[in-house]
């Protein structure tokens, strides 16, 4: 190893007027000055550079201090002869391949012999014939050279090795089985975590190998020796200190040896951060970042192979596709953040319910045995909020319901939002293999149509697929097609229905209600309006009300002089808007009216739900003068404390309540309260749906005098509610004393 390298070829010090020595610097030694003169002069006239000695004893010391390409050694020498010279020069590290050419006596068999016992290169019987001794040290120069070489790059070798932690070894194989000797390099060695100079049999690196996979390898090596064919594995090694570690092995039969067994040789390199790199990428691909769940990609693909099994093997397998329900509201009112935990805690959650395997082990050595399709289990995420959990195989559908039902009532625990308790549910449509579909698109379209028959049944509950649901979801997607067409095509439209004070008769305002005539029948808003809101439709719709409204108010105040405030139903979402403060004073002031026309009726329950977020919102329409109702008030326990905190004007008692005054007891203590409340407040009352005489007449003794309903006016189109208002207006007192 430390060698000293001959100067020659490139690197060599080369000098333009040296001949076939090149530099090379030769440590001459022998006591007969005649002979050391006339031969160092030969060489030096070749090219050589000679330092020369004349006995054993300078010629060590020459050579320690010295570095020299070769040695020229006479072998008799006055002290130490060329011997004993040679054998303590090989005794020295430095020197172990220093090309040493000893100088022998004519044929002095013995000697010549000796001469290779001590390490000498080569010999030569002495000679003044110098081309023979130039061309013999030449000889030996290109052989210690060709020798460097070869140790520096099997120094190389082994670095390069030792960096890609990868080693050699062989093996042979007789009838087909494994068979000694097993070799194996020292690089092999630390590979296999063994210290690199253990010497290990076939049978202790396998002990390396993990349990799950040692059965599978040694099949794999006997089958590959049978088929004389080449083996290529990844084998999963547990090491003594309990890491874990994946080597590669890549090994070629090289053909058969005399004993007629067949001789292997093969790499072995340690994968282990290769395949953790691996893992790491197959993980973003397969995925979702922000549940960890697999994503669609995956769980479609799993989905592929648990069909291929349960065909193959003639069993059941089931999809459930899990929507939560009203995601999108809280989306939209909690903001993204929130809405990304829920979804966190929802993924959690279902993923509970499975016997979910994240990781699958493929590879060579999986084991193909009967029950491997398990593995597939898992809950992914389709996107938004649209989970699928796949079932690779079930008994019966009541297995599958018992699953989903577990799903139902995990999810039915509050969720913390930053403190603040949320409500989940789902809906799930299940669909099985084979009786509902026999491709994953299959299953997954009709999992898709039970679950959108669960959303239209109420939500949070769990269907399985039939055939006449798919009837019923495709005339939901018809409705929703028509829908985004109906507000480009102008078959949306608005009727008004007044609100009166029941006192003076007089018209305090109206409250615009939307219908959308489809193909000469008109559609009331029951029928598409949470259609608009799930699809989103509802935010344009909404917005092109509120232009409709501002103008009709614009033209009743030229027209009737009209004093009174137009109500427009807003959804959830629209409160969310940032800019829904901007677009009403917009409107408005295109409309050349003022904002304190303009009511917005929200609902109580999405009032509830949006809780503060909407505030500063409400704040800045109320400093706008826009007013703000509380409709359907009743129905969404709203406590009176978190009413206060909100700049409310109104509330309207849902008709539910005033419909069953003077019917039942309960209904008249809850209006009562909420028309005292109210007093308390210093709110608005306004009781909607009054469809009697008695109704209003109760009503108007509990102290809410302002109402609306059929028993004033039902939703008017814009000119009979201009004839209405004018009659009104003409008579105002008696008409509504009378139940006609
Ligand atoms: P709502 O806001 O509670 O509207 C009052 C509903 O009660 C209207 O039904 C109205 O026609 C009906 N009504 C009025 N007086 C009486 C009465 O004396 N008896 C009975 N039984 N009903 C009466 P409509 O127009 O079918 O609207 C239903 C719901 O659809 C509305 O309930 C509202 O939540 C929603 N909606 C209507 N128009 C719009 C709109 O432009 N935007 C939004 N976001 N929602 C709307
Ligand atoms: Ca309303
Ligand atoms: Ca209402």
């Amino acid at each position: 190893m430390g060698a000293p390298e001959p100067r020659l070829g490139a690197g060599g010090v080369e000098s333009p007027s040296l001949g076939a020595g090149q530099g090379a610097r030769i440590l001459l030694v022998d006591d007969d000055p005649v002979y050391l003169t006339l031969t160092s002069h030969a060489l030096t006239q070749a090219g050589f550079v000679v330092t020369t000695a004349a006995d054993g004893q300078s010629a060590l010391g020459a050579a320690s201090r010295g570095d020299f390409d070769a040695m020229l050694l006479d072998a008799l020498l006055p002290d130490l002869d060329g011997f004993e010279v040679c054998r303590r020069l090989r005794g020295h590290p430095a020197h172990e391949h220093l090309p040493v050419l000893m100088i022998t006596g004519r044929d002095d068999d013995p000697s010549i012999a000796r001469a290779y016992d001590v390490g000498a290169t080569d010999f030569l019987v002495k000679t003044t014939q110098f081309t023979l001794l130039i061309g013999r040290v030449q000889y030996m120069l290109r052989g210690a050279q060709t020798r460097a070489e070869l140790e520096r790059s099997k120094e190389r070798l082994a670095r390069a090795q030792s960096l890609a932690r990868m080693g050699s070894c062989s093996w042979r194989a007789v009838d087909g089985r494994l068979s000694a000797p097993f070799v194996i390099s020292p690089e092999a060695l630390t590979v296999l975590g063994f210290d690199p100079s253990a010497r290990v049999t076939a049978r202790r690196a396998l002990r390396r190998v993990m349990a799950a996979d040692r059965r599978g390898l040694i099949r794999l090596l006997n089958q590959a020796a049978r088929q004389q064919a080449p083996l290529s594995a990844d084998i999963g090694l547990s090491l003594p200190d309990g890491r874990r570690r994946v080597v590669h092995v890549d090994a070629e039969p090289e053909g058969m040896d005399a004993l007629g067994a067949l001789q292997y040789t093969g790499v072995i390199q340690d994968f282990t951060d290769r395949r953790q790199a691996e893992d790491r990428i197959r993980h973003l691909a397969d995925f979702d970042p922000l549940t960890g769940l697999p994503n669609r990609r995956q769980i479609l693909w799993r989905a592929e192979r648990a069909l291929d099994a349960a065909r193959a093997q003639q069993h059941r397998m089931a999809l459930l596709l899990v929507d939560l329900d009203r995601f999108k509201l809280i989306n939209d009112t909690l903001g993204h953040g929130m809405g990304d935990d829920l979804l966190v805690e929802a993924a959690r959650r279902l993923r509970d319910c499975v016997r979910h395997v994240d990781q699958l082990h493929e590879g060579a050595l999986q084991d193909a045995h009967a029950r491997s399709h398990r593995q597939y289990e898992a809950v992914g995420r389709l996107g938004g909020d649209e989970f699928v959990a796949l079932l690779p195989e079930i008994g019966s559908l009541d297995d599958v319901q018992r699953i989903a039902e577990r799903m139902l009532e995990a999810l039915r625990k509050p969720i913390m939002l930053d403190g603040q308790e949320c409500f989940v549910t789902a809906s799930i449509g299940v669909c099985l293999y084979p009786e509902e579909g026999d491709s994953v698109a299959d299953l997954l379209r009709n999992a898709d149509v039970a679950m959108y028959a669960v959303k239209a049944q109420g939500r949070n509950a769990a269907l399985p697929f039939t055939p006449g649901l798919s009837t019923q979801a495709r005339e939901r997607l018809n409705l929703e097609t028509a829908l985004h067409k109906a507000l480009e095509r102008g078959e949306l439209f608005l009727r008004y229905q007044p609100s009166l004070d029941s006192t003076t008769s007089r018209i305090v305002g109206a409250e615009a209600l939307m219908r959308w005539r489809r193909d000469e029948h008109d559609i009331m808003p029951a029928d598409f309006i949470p259609l608009a809101e799930e699809s989103g439709l509802i935010v344009p719709m909404t917005e092109w009300a509120l232009k409709q409204v501002a103008a009709q108010v614009k033209r009743w105040e030229q027209r009737l002089a009209f004093a009174g405030t137009v109500a427009v139903n807003m959804p959830a979402r629209m409160l969310r808007r940032l800019d829904l403060v901007d677009f009403i004073e917009g409107i408005t002031y295109e409309a050349g009216i003022s904002p304190r026309r303009l009511k917005l009726e929200i609902t109580e329950t999405s009032l509830m739900d949006q809780v503060d977020q909407v505030l500063e919102t409400l704040q800045q329409l109320r400093s706008l003068g826009v007013k703000i109702s509380i409709d359907d008030f009743g129905t969404g326990y709203s406590s009176l404390a978190y009413l206060t905190r909100h700049p409310i004007s109104e509330l309207k008692i849902d008709r539910s309540f005033v419909q069953r005054l003077g019917v039942d007891s309960r209904s008249n203590a809850v209006v009562a309260a909420v028309i005292a409340m109210s007093r308390a407040l210093d709110l608005r009352v306004v009781a909607e749906g009054v469809e009697t005489r008695r109704q209003m007449e109760i009503l108007q003794f509990l102290g809410c005098t302002q109402m609306q309903g059929y028993h004033f006016a039902h939703p008017l189109d814009p000119p009979d509610f201009e004839g209405f208002h004018a009659a009104v207006h003409r008579r105002p007192m008696g008409k509504w004393n009378s139940d006609a």
